[in-house]
């Protein structure tokens, strides 16, 4: 898969590609991630990428030839590419959409700074309006990276052997909830000990104590997740006789 990051500051993305499992995706060729600096596709002789707003008021405003200039370069290779704007006005990124941009073959990403783009290039040029959550960056780099850590790491062969996103929280492992608490070595820490079940060896019990408490830590935490999560009647009993009772529209057809 490929990247192509559109950014006044490429310097940002250096050290976070340079590091674990994206530096080794793009060192296996699994993925590959080109900067490019939208300074280089200004037209003007100050290299100017920004400019005062239409009818006033604060800020600066990204130009547009700039920006088109620097996709159309990006496109290059012929491959039907997704051009994407980071921005706070876009549909908000989960595991959903990352697993659906996984599946693309190059994908353009745009960082806006100061007050964003210039509309018409966002009419003309984009195809999808990305958010990593409601609140404002000073810059759309910290939500490229965002975005693209979490679609890179569902690509075929990025994780190793032993991992697997598809029991990730949030995931179809997970039905869509949290993923059940973690332990390791030592056995007792801070006075608390590993539950015992999972020092026991016995398989079953351990996938049922790994079940209930991942459906426990979700309802605590977040109950708005539990209304989409499938059960099989095995499970829904397994969970009555455990005390835990789902809300109603989350029992799976019940
Ligand atoms: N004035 C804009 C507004 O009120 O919608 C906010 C501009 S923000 C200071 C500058 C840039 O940061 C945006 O153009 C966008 O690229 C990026 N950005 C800020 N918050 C973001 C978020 N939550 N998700 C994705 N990108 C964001």
């Amino acid at each position: 898969m490929r990247f192509d990051i559109l950014t006044i500051f490429p310097d940002f993305f250096s050290s976070p590609l340079a590091e674990g499992m994206i530096r080794r995706a793009v060192q296996d060729g699994l993925v590959l991630i080109q900067t490019h600096n939208i300074r280089d596709y200004a037209t003007d002789k100050h290299a100017m990428t920004d400019d005062r707003p239409f009818g006033g008021g604060e800020g600066m405003v990204m130009k547009p030839e700039p920006l088109a200039a620097a996709v159309e370069q990006a496109r290059g290779s012929g491959v039907d590419a997704r051009v994407v704007l980071l921005t706070p006005q876009g549909r908000t990124l989960d595991q959903q959409l990352a697993e659906e941009l996984a599946g693309e073959e190059q994908l353009i990403l745009v960082c806006g700074r100061y007050e964003g783009v210039d509309e018409r290039f966002r009419a003309a040029y984009v195809d999808l309006e990305v958010s990593i959550g409601d609140y404002i960056l000073t810059g759309g780099e910290p939500a490229a990276l965002v975005l693209l850590d979490s679609v890179i790491r569902l690509l075929p062969g990025v994780l190793g052997c032993g991992d697997s996103a598809e029991n990730d929280t949030f995931s179809r492992g997970s039905r869509g909830g949290l993923k059940y608490p973690q332990y390791t070595r030592p056995r007792i820490f801070a006075g608390r000990e590993v539950p015992e079940v999972l020092l026991s060896g016995d398989h079953a019990a351990i996938e049922r104590w790994r079940f209930l408490a991942a459906v426990r830590r979700t309802i605590s935490r977040r109950p708005e997740l539990v209304a989409a999560m499938e059960f099989t009647p095995a499970e829904r009993k397994l969970l009555r006789e455990n005390d835990i009772s789902l809300p109603p529209a989350g029992n799976g057809g019940e």
